[in-house]
């Protein structure tokens, strides 16, 4: 009796140095192998006639026959061993051909009965041949003949078909299995019970068009469960290790909205409005609010953070607003000053800041004397308490983890939380990156702004760039230039950008240019940033340094050198630096991916990099922006193959299946709500089990 427990070494076909070998592989028990599947299946109930191979140019196809020949030889012209073998049926013979695969001598015999799985070509010759098939051997009477073969990776070097005896044995138990999601929940997630689902991956009846696209009933039922599983853990984990409940009752009254109308200095974009409902709503409601707003540069999300600060605040709690950096941290300062006018204490949080002036920063908030903090996420450290956190405002850091939201949470009040962006990320990856979050989208800009011209040049144009740069700086624009080095990087090499700078200054000597890059203190930073906002910089040479969040109305160009060398979605942050004041904007991409230097040949003569930099030029929205580079790149080299890890699943696609992931995350929230956590919990142990058990790989 073989139960999903049973070691793999107690199945037929099996014995120690094999079950060694799926050891190595993950496969320990019956139940492992039952979640090993096939990558791909054959129909072998219709072999192609050899005589029939003409009309299947190109098109893999499966033969089965007896081999009449068999031999290895050295191709005169490539120099390259050939193993070829002439196959035969009933109706006429086929040439096979392998190439450096000479140890097929050893395996592949005269008399021997094949079956092939490959596209017939014609050769240059002229005859038909199938190069490299997959191949298969048939000794006396054939059990697969006449059916459709799952057909799984390899492990070691056990034979194709004898795995497949292996696995097969284990599809006994499938009878037997224990359905990990209980009914109610399959019922919303609109998937059947596990045991047909697994019995068919293994052994389609059919292969129809929706289950070779692995989006059969079947697949669907894994897909939904490995996404519902990752749905509700996430949900879980918010649920558990922080606190459910908040103990602030936060009124919003007439007063409040008063005092919101004054400050603003502008009428708020229908977007804003509706985003700021949803935030208002949270942080009335009983549970902590944890919100992503995503909005593009310049769609004014800082005035929206500033009002919820304000609602927090009139209602006895302190704010922290949190950048990235210290140029942010006092952009936001002298921005949120002007705006509030000594309505609010307000300090700031710095490196820069002296011991006594630490020393107040430190006292304040403690007392809950300072009503709004802005500062780096030195406000995270241990060191600073507050008096009554009630909401902490993460600026331009759409990657905020775990592990920040709790050092959050352990300044005593669970604090909402609202993460703002400019980074969009579509909706299908943030669903699957962030099932736990909220997301508010601000999709509008304030009116009156004016286009961006987007342009693609070649490196042997730069004169000509150099000339229009010199007659905007003459009309009084500001200019920055960026060089492709990624800051993170730890073998941050400056070279380029200190070359470029040079070549910058050579060709404008009677202007004012100046360098910036991540190796320069944080005061060095903040004095060019300074001195380039007051106008006394024309051109700003730097790295991506000035990616996020800056604003300097009157710098109307942004000239990104190797612009190929970029991610969409950071030319699209750099593109937003620039835009921001009355005057008409441009961002200047050169590459020479557009000279046709490095183009590898594509369709109209356009290389990959070429139609991906056209394509950034001709759209605006970051949203479109985002899920263009998302589909080029795939989610993995999107996110940075780091955060990927975690979003793989075994036929789900977080972007083909976003509709699914959406599905899973509602019916996650359902569960909780409708069971509590603890029945969550325990539904996720044992969706984590019946995983853990059958897949450690
Ligand atoms: P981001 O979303 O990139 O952080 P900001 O909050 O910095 O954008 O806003 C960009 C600019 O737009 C700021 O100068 C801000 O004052 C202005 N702004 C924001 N909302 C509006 C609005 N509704 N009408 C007009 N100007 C606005
Ligand atoms: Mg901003």
């Amino acid at each position: 009796m073989i139960t999903p427990d049973t070691p793999v070494q107690f199945l037929k076909g099996v014995g120690a140095s094999r079950a060694k070998v799926l050891a190595e592989h993950g496969l320990n028990t019956a139940g492992d192998l039952l979640w090993f599947f096939p990558y791909r299946y054959e129909d072998r109930r219709h072999p192609t006639r050899i005589a029939d191979l003409g009309r299947h140019l190109d098109d893999p196809v499966l033969v089965r026959g007896r081999v009449i020949s068999a031999h290895a030889k050295v191709s005169p012209v490539k120099r390259m061993k050939i193993f070829e073998a002439l196959l035969e049926d009933e109706s006429g013979g086929v040439k096979l051909v392998w190439f450096n695969q000479a140890f097929l001598s050893d395996q592949i015999k005269r008399g021997d009965r094949l079956a092939v799985f490959g596209a017939p070509k014609l050769s240059s010759y002229g005859h038909l041949q199938i190069e490299g098939p997959d191949w298969e051997k048939f000794e006396g009477d054939e059990e697969e003949e006449g059916s459709i073969v799952p057909i799984y990776s390899r492990i070691g070097n056990i034979p194709p078909k004898a795995l497949r005896r292996i696995v097969a044995q284990s599809l006994e138990i499938v009878p037997k299995i224990d359905d990990p999601l209980p009914e109610s929940i399959r019922e919303t997630l609109h998937v059947g019970p596990l045991a047909p689902a697994l019995e068919q991956l293994h052994r389609p009846p059919e292969l129809t068009d929706e289950f070779l696209y692995r989006r059969s009933p079947a697949h669907r039922r894994i897909i939904l469960q490995e996404f519902f599983t990752f749905q509700l853990a996430l949900r879980v984990r918010r649920a558990t290790e922080e606190v459910k409940k908040k103990n602030r009752r936060i009124r919003i009254d007439d007063s409040i909205r008063d005092e919101v109308r004054k400050i603003l200095p502008f009428k708020l974009t229908r977007a804003q409005k509706r985003v700021l409902k949803e935030i208002a709503d949270d942080l009335q409601s009983p549970r902590p609010m944890y919100r992503l707003l995503q909005g593009d540069v310049g769609s004014g999300k800082t005035i929206v953070g500033l009002i919820a600060a304000m609602i927090a605040i009139r209602n006895g709690h302190q704010v922290a607003l949190l950048a990235p950096t210290e140029i942010l941290v006092e952009q936001h300062f002298q921005r949120i000053s002007q705006l509030l006018d000594h309505s609010v204490v307000l300090a700031k949080a710095t490196g820069s800041a002296t011991p006594s002036e630490r020393r107040t920063l430190i006292a304040g908030l403690r007392d809950g004397y300072i009503q709004l903090v802005v500062g780096t996420h030195a406000l995270l450290e241990e060191k600073i308490e507050f008096k009554s956190l009630g909401l902490a405002i993460v600026d331009e850091q759409h990657r905020f983890g775990v592990e920040q939201r709790q050092k959050l949470f352990a300044k005593g009040e669970t604090p909402d939380i609202l993460v703002m962006t400019a980074t969009p990320i579509p909706r299908s990856l943030a669903l699957a990156m962030y099932g736990d979050l909220e997301l508010s989208v601000i999709d509008e800009l304030p009116p009156g702004r004016l286009g961006i011209k987007t342009a693609v040049r070649a490196s042997s144009q730069l004169e000509r760039i150099y000339k229009f740069l010199d007659a905007e700086i003459d009309a009084g624009a500001q200019i920055y230039v960026v060089y492709p080095i990624i800051e993170e990087s730890e073998k941050l090499n400056l070279k380029p950008l200190k070359l470029g700078f040079e070549a910058i200054r050579k060709r404008f000597p009677h202007r004012e240019a100046a360098m910036m890059h991540g190796r320069m203190s944080a005061a060095d930073k903040e004095a060019t940033m300074q001195r380039f906002k007051a106008g006394e910089i024309h051109i700003l040479v730097s790295t991506t340094v000035i990616e996020v969040g800056i604003d300097v109305p009157n710098a109307s160009i942004m000239l990104i050198m190797d612009a190929d060398r970029f991610g969409l979605s950071q030319l699209h942050q750099l593109r937003g630096r620039v835009g921001r004041g009355q005057r008409k904007s441009y961002a200047i991409l050169v590459s020479d991916v557009e000279s046709g230097r490095l183009a590898r040949s594509g369709r109209d003569g356009r290389s990959p990099e070429q139609e991906r930099l056209d394509l950034f030029a001709e759209t605006r929205d970051g949203f479109e922006v985002a899920e263009r580079d998302l589909q080029l790149r795939g989610p993995g080299e999107f996110l940075g193959t780091r955060q990927s890890g975690v979003l793989r699943f075994r036929f789900g696609n977080i972007v083909r299946d976003h509709e699914l992931m959406e599905r899973a995350r509602d019916t996650a929230i359902d569960v909780i709500d409708r069971d509590g956590v603890a029945r969550a919990d325990e539904i996720v142990r044992r969706l984590l089990g019946a995983e853990m058990e059958t897949a450690r790989d």
